[in-house]
């Protein structure tokens, strides 16, 4: 079943809980995390990121994505990660995305509030749902800034509160520690930034970096207001290990074996980060 991010996210705020948010740039991965939200009834959301269009175009996923949605017995939303383009984003949208995010934190706050806006008056036309960033996440967002202080780009409260005024969005992504990718350290997440945050913009967080955190870090996150939760880099390298695995135990000759045992160990690693979010 087809719904938007409100929507999800609206089922999230009355259960309690943190709605898995999982990237699938390929079938396998789409396959894991459907059959894991199946397994457990649960609603949840499947992204496909502008960083990824080398790995799959969006031409190409986005349509087996909405279908897989529809066809879905669990709520699913359909969500565009990491949009930086507003031509992509409306191409998303033309698909049948019922979820945008609009990723500006590398802008200033000026050009950010002005292209979030255009991103939310585009998917109004569409009935969809807008998420947008402020402060600035790391990995991605600061490959190559190292040396920049984590906490001089965290998300700054008041300036939260006054951009989702401003933007009208419906779930907010802001930087109190998480991290993209692999961690080299382990994370140190600001609660109380997160908690100060959701007091004053009154809609639902939404946590990058996602993977790789603790299971007391999800509770604590969820129990300060995150409702979104991002997932990818753990779940795919879960992939990698099986394929490694299989390879050094046997003859592999069939590709789509290899696939199998990925998609076997992805769904693994969905169902156990599923359990933490959804407190099942
Ligand atoms: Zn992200």
């Amino acid at each position: 079943m087809l719904v938007t991010l409100k929507e999800i996210l609206k089922i999230a705020e009355e259960k309690d809980y943190g709605v898995g948010a999982f990237n699938t740039p390929n079938l396998e991965c789409l396959t894991a995390v459907l059959q894991s939200a199946e397994k457990y009834k649960v609603p949840v959301i499947i992204a496909h990121a502008e960083l990824h269009e080398s790995v799959q175009p969006l031409s190409v996923i986005g349509p087996v994505m909405i279908q897989k949605a529809k066809e879905a017995k669990v709520p699913v939303c359909v969500h565009l990660d990491h949009g930086e383009h507003l031509d992509y984003l409306e191409q998303a949208l033309e698909l049948g995305f019922t979820s945008i995010m609009y990723d500006g934190s590398s802008l200033s706050y000026e050009e950010n509030v002005a292209n979030t806006k255009q991103a939310v008056a585009m998917a109004k036309k569409k009935s969809a749902s807008v998420e947008a960033e402020i402060g600035v996440l790391g990995g991605r967002e600061t490959a190559g800034t190292a040396s920049v202080d984590p906490e001089s780009m965290y998300t700054d409260p008041a300036l939260a509160e006054k951009f989702v005024k401003e933007t009208g969005i419906d779930a907010l992504a802001c930087s109190f520690g998480t991290a993209h990718g692999i961690y080299k350290t382990i994370p140190k997440l600001d609660f109380p930034r997160i908690a100060k945050i959701k007091e004053l913009v009154k809609i639902p967080l939404v946590m990058h970096g996602g993977s790789g955190c603790s299971e007391n870090d999800y509770i604590q996150a969820i129990s300060n207001g995150v409702r979104k939760i991002n997932y990818y880099s753990y779940m795919s390298r879960e992939g990698v290990f099986a394929v490694k695995d299989m390879l050094g135990k046997q003859e592999v000759t069939f590709f789509h074996d290899l696939a199998a045992a990925a998609q076997q160990a992805m769904q693994k690693d969905v169902e156990r980060a599923m359990k933490i979010f959804y407190g099942l």
